[in-house]
């Protein structure tokens, strides 16, 4: 069966997406503004009542959208916030109202604008909603993406071939003027350009060993005081986090996560407990003690961060591009990757401003700018943990001593806080990091005798 949709003469043809997770939705979100029609193949059916997807099993553990996530989702949606928040989402005042504890200290409880917090399949049932709510946007769930389709000299993509998963005879090919691999870290989109004799791009790992663990709770209003979030971040000699955040509808989620295989979270409802309360402040503790579990445990492997250099090959296919995880996983325990995801929709949106010539080369090199500071962040969070291999012990130990050393003066100092979270929630640049007042009090902070406890 062909399901052609060939270009028509009045605007940019088809556009194929294939996964319709966080990267697939914006993509076509952008897509939907030049292209005559979108496509979105995504080989889940929706698991419904907000339960977590087979394609998407990261979908139990927390999702944060970082502030500039939210504004980028803004930017495709204009009061998108407002109404998950009148839907059910909670709306948090950063830092005011968030318990964040970096590298043993507590960050000073700043206020600094408003966070979005809420579920994963609550997100994105909402953005699924909001994508195919356009009259130019069609959704095929149930379909695998399994080929690409190309020109006898593949020099460009013209669709692809997909089926109904574990149906024989139901394979379908669909034609189209551009197919987006948004089908997450698995890389398929790199695959197909070596099977078709680009080459694979360049891939950049950094082995992070993390595991998490999840259950979802009922907890009361008021469960942690005025607070509606609470971080506690891993440190080099206890290499072991947890977050607890309030979700939708009195809905709350806690998600332990450890580096190394001693550190991996258990998933034994007591073991998971005790491993939570080895890490939660007294107040976060007395509330999970009350807590009602409203789901099972659920684990979660994340082996490694993973970079794909789409924009360093020499040669390219026309027609198709990779965005989302497909080209950068970042580790989780950051939050960014939602972010990371929207912000190149948003670069591809920006390139489609300048027509679809060139279009793959284009996009992914804007695509590099956009997640290039994300990536060097986390990396080198990560890096200043022991159990992750591949860094120098003496480079690991100042990092860590630099890290611990500016929370230290994020405690007491309102605007070095102020430039820790514009970093994290990716609103500022990292570069404030740098600037001479955090310096400053780094530098105060920084311990006599090195250490990296
Ligand atoms: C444990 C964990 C916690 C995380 N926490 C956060 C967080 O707090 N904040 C944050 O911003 N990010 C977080 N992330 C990262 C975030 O989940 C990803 O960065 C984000 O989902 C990337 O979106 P994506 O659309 O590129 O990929 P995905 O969300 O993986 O979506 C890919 C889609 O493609 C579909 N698909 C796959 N193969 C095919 C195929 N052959 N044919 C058709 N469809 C296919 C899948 O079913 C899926 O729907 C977390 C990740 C993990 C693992």
């Amino acid at each position: 069966m062909n399901l052609a949709r060939r270009s028509t003469e009045t605007g940019t043809g088809h556009a194929l997406v294939l996964g319709a997770g966080i990267s697939g939705l914006c993509a076509a979100r952008a897509l939907s503004e030049v292209f005559d029609h979108v496509t979105l193949v995504e080989r889940d059916t929706p698991a419904g009542d907000g339960a977590t997807r087979r394609g998407v099993p990261q979908g139990a553990h927390v999702h944060s959208l970082t502030v500039r996530g939210a504004n980028v989702l803004e930017g495709f949606f204009p009061g998108f916030v407002d109404e998950l928040a009148a839907d059910g989402a909670t709306l948090v005042n950063a830092l005011s109202e968030v318990e964040i504890v970096f590298f043993g200290s507590l960050l000073c409880k700043v206020p600094l604008g408003t966070v979005l917090q809420a579920s994963r399949p609550f997100l994105e049932d909402r953005l699924r909603a909001k994508v195919c709510a356009a009259p130019n946007v069609t959704l095929l769930d149930g379909r695998e993406a399994t080929a690409p389709l190309t020109t006898p000299d593949r020099s460009r993509v013209t669709g692809a071939r997909v089926v109904v998963p574990g149906v024989p005879g139901t394979t379908e090919e669909i034609d189209a003027d551009l197919v987006v691999d948004a089908m997450g870290r698995a890389g398929r989109g790199a695959t197909w350009l070596g099977t078709l004799g680009y080459g694979k791009p360049v891939e950049q790992r950094l082995r992070v060993d993390v595991a998490y663990a999840s259950r979802r709770y009922r907890l009361p209003p008021g469960a942690i005081g005025a607070d509606k979030a609470l971080l506690v971040g891993a440190t080099p000699t206890r290499p072991r986090g947890l977050v607890l955040t309030r979700q939708e509808n009195d809905i709350w989620v806690l998600s332990l996560y450890g580096f190394g295989g001693g550190h991996h979270p258990p998933t034994d409802p007591d073991e998971f407990l005790l491993f939570a309360q080895e890490l939660a402040t007294v107040g976060g503790w007395e509330a999970l003690r009350r807590a009602e579990p409203v789901t099972d445990v659920a684990a979660f492997a994340y082996p490694h961060s993973v970079r794909r250099h789409f924009h360093r090959l020499r040669r390219l296919p026309d027609g198709l591009i990779s965005i989302g995880d497909a080209i950068c996983s970042l580790n989780p325990i950051y939050g960014a990757g939602m972010t990371v995801a929207a912000l190149q929709a948003a670069a591809l949106r920006g390139c489609l401003v300048g027509g679809t010539r060139n279009l793959p080369r284009r996009f992914y090199r804007s695509a590099a700018k956009s997640l290039q500071l994300s990536w060097l962040f986390s990396t080198l969070a990560d890096r200043s943990m022991p159990q992750v291999p591949g860094t120098r012990p003496a480079l690991a130990a100042l990092l860590a001593t630099s890290f611990r050393a500016t929370m230290r003066a994020a405690a007491t100092d309102p605007e070095i806080a102020a430039a820790v979270w514009n970093a994290v929630s990716l609103t500022g640049s990292p570069a404030e990091l740098a600037h001479p007042r955090v310096l400053a009090g780094t530098l105060r902070n920084w311990p006599r005798r090195r250490s990296v406890r």
